[in-house]
């Protein structure tokens, strides 16, 4: 089951590597504006790192040789695998083959450049809910429509009930001066859930299935590209849709907002290991929407912002 998939150990060392900056900071009371100005350098250098590291993701996932055997496999890039409160991660936003996304926080446009993927080719956006952390990064990928990438197909978003009311509002309070004419280069169709949904995209073919997320509406995805399922749970907490979700997927990406804070919105470490159970054997579990690593958790793969697994 889960134990066959090894854990990322380098998520340690990051998390090593960081402290030690955050210790410099209270040493530095007299001197504040230095440390302001120092603190943006390290900040550019952290992308070049991440950049590089999908070629040896691309190794781990089965491929022994220099070049990546990927035929048949869904490429599976983390554009930000932080909770709400961004704890050294970015916000939610995965990225299946450079064309579907789900969700999109507000970090999504900017690390879709660092990960060198054209926001014109993503096709699809699928939303697990309307939070800010899942969503917000909406206006700025419609921004780039509007004056660089033109589309010659329509971006079709996925989400709730109210989807697209939510994201002409949002729209308009982000970028109110932008007129009717240039919002034309951004064809977009809507498919707003109401409950369980199957829905065609392209040779895709996904399933939306309703989570618990307190008021909010809220889905999990299943996504069926070529012969490989990716289950998403989105934000949730315990609940009877997350069986459905995981059974037979060959990949379960699962929200774990904090290991030890147990709620009903959302799943804690306890949580992942009753799901763990309901997984086929050799399913690959990947956590995500991230507060901190257990040290102690093993035989699951840890998202981290830049990096690409292929499933
Ligand atoms: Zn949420």
């Amino acid at each position: 089951m889960a134990g066959k998939v090894k854990k990322d150990g380098r998520d340690k060392k990051r998390n090593v590597r960081e402290p030690k900056t955050d210790g410099r900071e209270p040493k530095t009371d007299g001197r504040e504006p230095k440390t302001d100005v120092r603190e943006p350098k390290t900040d550019v250098r952290e992308p070049k790192t991440d950049v590089r590291e999908p070629k040896t993701d691309g190794r781990e996932a089965k491929t022994d040789g220099r070049k990546p055997k990927t035929d048949g496999l869904v490429k599976v890039t983390f554009l930000g695998s932080g909770n709400a409160f961004a704890p050294g991660r970015d916000w939610s936003g995965i990225l299946l083959n450079d064309r579907i996304l789900l969700d999109c926080g507000p970090t999504v446009l900017p690390n879709l450049r660092a990960v060198d993927v054209d926001p014109g080719s993503i096709r699809g956006v699928f939303l697990s809910h309307l939070h800010a952390d899942h969503t917000f990064g909406l206006p700025f990928m419609f921004l780039d429509s509007y004056f660089l990438t033109d589309r010659s197909e329509p971006l079709t978003i996925v989400g709730p009930a109210g989807s697209r009311k939510f994201l002409n509002k949002l729209d308009k309070m982000a970028y109110p001066d932008i007129d009717g004419e240039r919002k034309k280069r951004l064809p977009l169709n809507f498919i707003e859930l109401d409950d369980q949904t199957t829905f065609g995209f392209g040779k895709v073919q996904a399933e939306a299935i309703p989570m618990a997320h307190g008021d909010q509406a809220a889905f999990g995805y299943r996504v069926k590209i070529g012969k490989k399922t990716i289950a998403y749970s989105g934000d949730t907490g315990m609940c009877r849709g997350l069986k459905d979700l995981v059974w037979d997927a060959d990949a379960v990406i699962l929200e774990m907002s904090s290991p030890k804070f147990i709620s009903k919105n959302h799943l804690c470490r306890q949580d992942i290991e009753t799901i763990a159970g309901w997984c086929f054997e050799g399913t690959k579990i990947i956590l995500t929407h991230l507060s901190e690593v257990p040290s102690d958790m093993k035989g699951y793969v840890f998202a981290r912002d830049l990096k690409t697994l292929w499933v």
